[in-house]
């Protein structure tokens, strides 16, 4: 198992794409704090890492508040004394036209998308510098590439995150700390689901693999640049997409 004995700190991993991306790095060994802001979810997917023969631990915590999450990394280092993976999984989505955004809607999609990749970022970076080595893997998305009508908040925090990710690969580079963001598609979970059946046809229609992606097309990316054949990676975007951007 390539990841075997290693501890990863899923945020946002209660459902979609953070819940497949913990089952996979399980799946490869590794021990997992499943975060999330509703505990039941949390605790649900906790319970099914260990199912996988794995330690889990469910953190229920907001990762927009700087407290909330320099406690969750104390009691994972209570827990497992270590933090090898951090996964900027967590996200939202408060779709609206430039002209008709609101400022809620704007600050809470960059608060969650944005804000709280740089917060979990500081406090486990502390963790990672000490023990010279350690990977993160940020989850942006295409349109932080590409930009999309209707979503200005979504796609600047994406864009920003994609910033965020070269600078800390630039940063903590020089002690073996590898950062990568991972720029999905169209992926089916509850965040797209909510989208009306014409929009999601048309999306559908740009994808040269013409379909949508899965959680798990995601997670095995993610899963790569945690394990030891990316080592020499470090600061891109690798797109998951269907060949939607090119
Ligand atoms: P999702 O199904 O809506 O899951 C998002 C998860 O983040 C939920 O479990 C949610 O918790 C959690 N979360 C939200 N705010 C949080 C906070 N403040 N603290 C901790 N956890 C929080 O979305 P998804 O589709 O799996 O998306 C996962 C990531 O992939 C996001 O960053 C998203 O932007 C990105 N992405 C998705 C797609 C796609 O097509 N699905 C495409 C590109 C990028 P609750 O259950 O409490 O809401």
């Amino acid at each position: 198992m390539d990841l075997a004995g290693q501890v990863a700190l899923v945020t946002g991993s209660g459902r979609g794409i953070g819940r497949a991306i913990a089952l996979a790095l399980a799946d490869h060994g590794a021990n997992l704090v499943i975060n999330d802001v509703v505990a039941e979810s949390a605790k649900v997917v906790a319970a099914e890492t260990e199912e996988l023969g794995r330690e889990a631990m469910a953190v229920a915590a907001d990762v927009t508040d700087e407290a909330a999450v320099q406690e969750m990394i104390d009691s994972v280092l209570d827990r497992f004394g270590r933090i090898d993976i951090l996964v900027n999984n967590a996200g939202i989505t408060r779709d609206a036209l430039l002209i008709r955004m609101s400022e809620e809607q704007w600050d809470a999609v960059l608060s969650i998308n944005l804000k709280a990749a740089f917060l979990c970022t500081k406090a486990v970076a502390r963790l990672m510098l000490k023990a010279r080595s350690g990977r993160i893997i940020n989850i942006a998305s295409v349109v932080g590439l590409t930009g999309n009508a209707g979503q200005a908040n979504y796609s600047a925090s994406k864009g920003g995150l994609v910033a965020l990710t070269k600078t800390t690969a630039q940063e903590l580079g020089s002690r073996g700390i590898t950062c990568n963001a991972v720029a999905p598609g169209f992926i089916e979970t509850e965040m797209t689901e909510a989208l009306p059946d014409e929009a999601r046809e048309q999306m559908l229609r740009r994808v040269p693999l013409g379909r949508a992606g899965h959680t798990t097309d995601v997670a095995n990316v993610a899963v790569f640049l945690a394990g030891p054949a990316a080592s020499y990676i470090t600061g891109q975007v690798i797109t998951v997409d269907g060949g939607m951007v090119m």
